[in-house]
Order: structure tokens, then sequence, then C-alpha cells
């Protein structure tokens, strides 16, 4: 077989079992199994395999672990996955110039392990770090809790090989601060695998901070929590990042492997970090937990050591995995409202669940404004997946109504495709699509989705509710 003459036999998995494997991401709701799955070794493989799948008229979807939470790696009917799994090489580390060459299959994680030795790492670090891909965080422009500081991927990515749709390989960006002509960059990052694969990335690393220190805030109320977070942005204090988690997010990791000390009693806490040098850190420490305090906190406690500061945040990362204690399924919702808005915006989303009988629970990236509403569920019971997608449709659209967007974070992807409207118009859509075409003439990297499946001007025209997703 040719592709299997380019990748090797391991690369190529034909099999109903091996392909079922990849039949959605981190979005259960919709599945489809690829009609093959191709996991090249090197930026030629890619291109080589491109070449031969656009012959064959297949489309293809670019994937990397398969974490996302929106559908953006879920195959499309009878299309092919290309996938990174099998390219996992650290190609450069400049501790001088501060940069690091990977190719995309690098595990997030796996690069700051690499590079702490040479007292330096790579800022974004979403909660699924332990799993998912540097090619994976260029295509969802992915976030983190310390991207409050640092901010999301394409703060960080300095340049990138990228495979087109007729088998060409382009590099874009370098190593430079501002590359010469016009910044492709750009729309690449963030373009959820519609525009090409990427192969390898060049990522600017950070200094490790002399000090850092953690602080785990208790409140008796989550409004209360919000409000403090507000508080500090306008305060203009400085962490490096603020993260909250409910009760009932508190309540499933205590019960879970990950047990991070987190108080049972509270109804949120508030994680924050503060790095710098040692009178930076207490500056800003008690600043934080002054402010915190008028707003009502009961107990503000400082990390001791780099054990319980470590534990503190494996709780955090982990929350999502540990609320698989409360329901099989669990739809995280990503959105985004400005920061003296918190407190209104999980108001809503609480009405929305508590309407449709829905278990909610709360845990984000609160200095960003990105809200993770999560709705425990069964993927079996159609009557409850239509009210947990009514429930998020209904928080999307107070966010947009609160002056903020459908995703911090996670992307568009399936999820979202049809709310792209309550932001953009037919007009503004068509301009996104010509700049896709610009990259990809021929509509072969995962199409079908991020662009509603109609125009905005018919969703608009039909009765609310009657949007089939
Ligand atoms: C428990 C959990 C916690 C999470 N926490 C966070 C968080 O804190 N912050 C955050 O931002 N996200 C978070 N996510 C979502 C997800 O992990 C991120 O979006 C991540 O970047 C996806 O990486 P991946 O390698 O799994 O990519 P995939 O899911 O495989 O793909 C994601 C998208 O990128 C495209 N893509 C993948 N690789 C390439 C490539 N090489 N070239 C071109 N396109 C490509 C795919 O087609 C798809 O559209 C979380 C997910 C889970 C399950």
């Amino acid at each position: 077989m040719e592709l299997a003459a380019i990748v090797g036999e391991r690369g190529v998995r034909s099999d109903a079992l091996a392909r079922s494997a990849y039949e959605s991401d981190g979005f259960m709701l919709q599945r489809e199994a690829p009609s093959i799955v191709v996991l090249p070794r090197s930026t030629e493989e890619a291109a080589a395999a491109v070449k031969v799948l656009r012959r064959e008229g297949l489309v293809v979807v670019p994937r990397g672990a398969g974490t996302g939470l929106t559908g953006g790696a879920r195959p499309i009917a009878g299309g092919a996955v290309l996938g990174t799994a099998r390219m996992k090489r650290i190609l450069e580390i400049n501790p001088d110039d501060r940069f690091a060459r990977v190719e995309a299959g690098v595990v997030n994680v796996h690069l700051t392990a690499a590079t702490c030795s040479h007292g330096l790492f790579y800022a974004p670090d979403p909660s699924s770090q332990t799993a998912c891909t540097i090619g994976g965080n260029v295509g969802n422009n992915s976030g983190g809790p310390h991207c409050f500081k640092y901010g999301s991927t394409n703060r960080h990515v300095l340049g990138l090989t990228l495979v087109d749709s007729d088998g060409e390989i382009t590099r874009v960006g370098g190593i430079e601060p501002d590359p010469d002509g016009i910044d492709l960059l750009g729309p690449l990052v963030g373009s959820e695998g519609m525009m090409g694969l990427v192969t390898e990335v060049t990522v600017k690393l950070e200094p490790s901070p002399e000090r850092v220190e953690t602080l785990l805030v208790m409140f008796e109320s989550l409004d209360a929590c919000c409000d403090a977070v507000s508080d500090m942005i306008a305060a203009r204090l400085e962490p490096s990042a603020i993260e909250i988690l409910d009760r009932l997010t508190i309540e499933a990791v205590e019960a879970s492997v990950l047990r991070a000390g987190y108080p049972e009693h509270a109804e949120a806490v508030m994680l924050v970090e503060v790095e710098g040098g040692p009178h930076e850190v207490d500056a800003i420490a008690t600043d934080i937990i002054e402010l915190a305090r008028a707003r009502g906190a009961f107990e503000a406690r400082r990390t001791a050591d780099d054990e319980e500061r470590k534990k503190l945040w494996a709780g955090r990362k982990g929350a999502f995995g540990a609320m698989g204690r409360i329901a099989p399924d669990l739809y995280v919702a990503d959105v985004v409202v400005p920061r003296t808005r918190l407190r209104e915006i999980v108001g809503v989303a609480s009405r929305a669940c508590a309407a449709r009988g829905l278990k909610l629970s709360n845990v984000f990236h609160a200095g960003d404004g990105n809200l993770h509403p999560n709705i425990s569920y069964d993927r079996r019971d159609a009557d409850e997946v239509a009210r947990v997608l009514a429930a998020g449709k209904e928080i999307m659209e107070a966010c947009v109504a609160f002056g903020g967007s459908l995703t911090g974070e996670h992307g568009v992807g399936l999820e979202k495709q049809g709310e792209m409207c309550l932001v953009f118009g037919d007009d503004d859509l068509a301009a996104m699509s010509d700049l896709r075409a610009a990259f990809d003439p021929h509509g072969f990297w995962n199409p079908g989705k991020l662009f509603p499946v109609r125009g905005c001007r018919e969703i608009e025209a039909r009765p609310l509710g009657s949007e089939a997703r």
C-alpha cells in the first residue's frame, strides 16, 4: 500500500477497531469514524502522505492528542485523520536566544520539563498539558491558568512549518522577534486545523521566576469570590494566575485521588499564583489577601513549600476528570466576559441549569474572564442532552450580550458553529472564509467546522429554537 510505504506499516490504521479510537475528541456528543488514520514520523512523510490522500479524493482532519472539547479533531465522514502522535521530537533548545523548536506532536508539559534545567519554561499551560500537543495548542490558540500573565499560545509562537493541501512544505515566521513581510502566523494560530497541518513549531521560552507562591483563598459565596477577582483586576494587581473552583468542584476533587487540601466547607476558593523576587511576592500576596478579605474571604493560606503548591495545582488541573464521579459525561462550556461581569454570568449559568434540572459546577480562569460552566450529564439520555445544549446556548448568548465572546481557548469546532452568528454576520464570515481559502483553496483541511452550516441571515429568519445542531 502506498501510504504504508511512506509512513511505515505502523503509521497506517485502517481496521475498524483502530479507527474507532479516533471517533471523537473530548466533545463526545458527535462521533464519526475516519476511513483511515495516517501517522507520519516527519514533515516530509506528512507532505508525501497529503499528496496521496488528496489524489484519492479524501478530506483530512489534523489531530494531536484529541483532547479538544469542541469537536475540532472529530473525523469527517469518509475522510482521513492525519495525526502527529509519532512526531514527538524536541529538535532544538536555544537557551541564549530563549526559543525551542519542536515537532507538533510534542506533549505540552514535556517541553517545559526539557527546558527547566536551563532556567526556562514554556508558558501556555492548558489543564490538559500532560496529554495535549503543541500542534493542538496552535490549532486552538490554547490558554491555561498562567496565560493571565503570559498570554495565550499566539503570544508564544515565533514560527512554524506547514504542510499545505498540495503537499508543499512552507515555513512561516522565524526566530527573530519581528520577521519581515506580512504576519502569516496571526491567521494560522487558532485556525483549528483548517489551513494545513502544522508539523514543527518554534516557540518562545520564558525565564523561570526567582520565587513562586500560590495562595488558597476561601469564600462563603461564589459571588463574593468573583467580585474579589473583579477588584483585583481593577486594582491592577499582577499575579500570574487567578483561578476559581466552586463547591461542587472542590467536593469532586477532594473525593478523588487528586485530593489537594481544598476546604470542603467553602462555597468557592480562589487559587492565585504570585511570582518574582521575594519582596515582590510578599507585597503582591499581602495586597491580594487584604483585598480578598474586604470582599469577605474567611481564610487565606500561603503555600509553605513547592510540594503543597504542586498539589493545589494538580487538583485544579485534574478537576474536569474528577467530575466523572458525578455523572458519566461532562459538557465543558468555554466562554468569556469582561471581568467586571463575572458574578452576573455565573448567575446566568446557574439559572440556565437550575431551570432545566441540570447539575452545574464551575472551575475557571477567572483572571481572564474565561468561564467554564461545566454541566454533568449522561449522553445516553437524549432529553438531558437537549437540555444541556439549550443551557449552553443560553450561556453563550448571555456572554455575547455582556460584551464577551463565544470561546476563550477551546475553539469553535462543531460545538459552536451555529452560535458564530451571534457575533458575526454573513459578510464577516465570508471574509474569514476567503482568508481560509488563501491557505486551503481546495477545502481539503477539516471542512465543515467553525463556519455555520447555513448562512446567518437564514438562521435569523428561523423561529427561535428551531435551529438543528
Ligand atoms: C481535562 C481537559 C482540560 C483542558 N484544559 C484546557 C485549558 O486549560 N486550556 C485550553 O486552552 N484548553 C484546554 N483543554 C482543551 C484542549 O486540551 C486544548 O484545546 C488542546 O490544545 C488540544 O490539543 P490536542 O493536541 O489534544 O489537539 P486536538 O484535540 O487533537 O486538536 C485540536 C484542534 O487543533 C487541530 N490540530 C491539532 N493538531 C494540529 C496540527 N499539528 N496542525 C494543525 N492543526 C492541528 C485539530 O484539527 C483540532 O481542530 C482541556 C481539555 C481537557 C480534556
